[in-house]
């Protein structure tokens, strides 16, 4: 056990000043991240900084009435259950309801979850001499190694990891955006650019900078809830990450698609959207042949790995089932 020092700031300004001038410090909301890689050895942290007293928990209209703005320290289960969510946002509840357990979800904050790391054995084990997100340069045990749960889209050699989040791939077809607080003031992140494909710098799992807080997460309004669905394929029905999962929103209009979002969730290192998929069935009918069609472009280019070559297949099968449960929702 290292020793490490303890602090609770009482507002925002102080956590960030703690932030900027203690090395190697951490900030600590619902812990149920951070406190499973520190007990693996994968965190070793200096100074906690403890943030359950910033506030940063309403979820509430933003402050010109439209939409929702959530505070960053939201419990994932208040916010699930929230009347505004389940009525205005029913995709985004779901998508939380799929993850985790009951008890973690009580502890677990939004902005935490958007900070999760990956669930790569490899990653999560200090006896593994090779991760490069762990320790960049040393290697990626997964790509020869055991890689049933790894990425096929977006993944480069240096690292296979998956985003293990669900949340935020109902944040991504919801275009959310990212509110973060730093020592250059405050800067808004669209969801879109907050999570980042490894490439070289596998070790940086979003754009966020040492230095910054997520203070709150913004939703524009969302026009049509009636086509929208959270699909999650996992090993059992409960506590099981996603082997893929698929957030779909179509608008339907005179028996057409007016409009598509549509993200992959366990299948990249970020949420996988691509909207030049989605612009390709607009206007057309919400039949099998455009689903197959949006399946194949949301998937080109995909690359599958000695133990995931069954995610190719069951990417596809969901993008089509999901689509299909959307569209027949009244
Ligand atoms: Fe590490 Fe990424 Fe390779 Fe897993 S896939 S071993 S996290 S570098």
């Amino acid at each position: 056990m290292n020793n490490f020092a303890y602090v609770r700031p009482n507002d925002i300004d102080s956590a960030l000043n703690l932030i900027r001038t203690r090395p190697k410090a951490r900030f600590l909301a619902g812990g149920t991240n951070l406190l499973d890689l520190w007990k693996m050895g994968v965190e070793q942290p200096e100074t906690v900084i403890d943030i359950s007293r910033l506030g940063l928990t309403d979820i509430a209209p933003r402050p010109d009435g439209t939409g929702l703005r959530i505070g960053a320290l939201a419990r994932n289960s208040d916010l699930a259950e929230h009347s505004l969510v389940l009525n205005q946002y029913p995709i985004l509840s779901r998508a939380l309801l799929a993850g985790a357990s009951p008890q973690l979800r009580n502890a677990a904050t939004v902005g935490g979850n958007l900070m999760q790391r990956t669930r790569c054995p490899y990653f999560y084990d200090p006896a593994f001499p090779s991760c490069n997100k762990r320790k960049p340069g040393s290697g990626c045990g997964a790509l020869n190694g055991y890689n049933r749960m790894h990425a096929i889209l977006g993944q480069s050699d240096e690292c296979i990891a998956t985003n293990p989040s669900d949340m935020s791939v109902a944040l991504a077809v919801l275009d959310a955006q990212i509110r973060v607080l730093g020592p250059g003031g405050e800067r808004v992140i669209p969801i879109s650019e907050f999570h980042r494909l490894p490439g070289d710098r596998p070790e940086l799992d979003t754009t966020l900078q040492p230095n910054e807080l997520i203070t709150a997460v913004d939703l524009p309004p969302m026009a049509d809830t009636k086509h929208a669905v959270y699909l999650k394929v996992r090993d059992r029905s409960l506590y099981a990450f996603a082997l893929v999962s698929v957030a779909a929103a179509l608008t339907i209009e005179n028996g057409s698609i007016a409009s598509a979002r549509i993200a992959l969730g366990g299948v990249a290192h970020k949420p996988w959207r691509v909207p030049a998929a989605e612009i390709l069935i607009k206007g057309v009918s919400p039949d099998h042949a455009a689903f197959d069609m949006v399946a194949d472009r949301l998937l080109q280019g995909a690359h599958a790995y000695r133990y995931n070559q069954y995610k190719l297949a069951l990417a596809r099968k969901s993008v089509i089932r999901a689509l299909s449960v959307a569209a027949a929702s009244t």
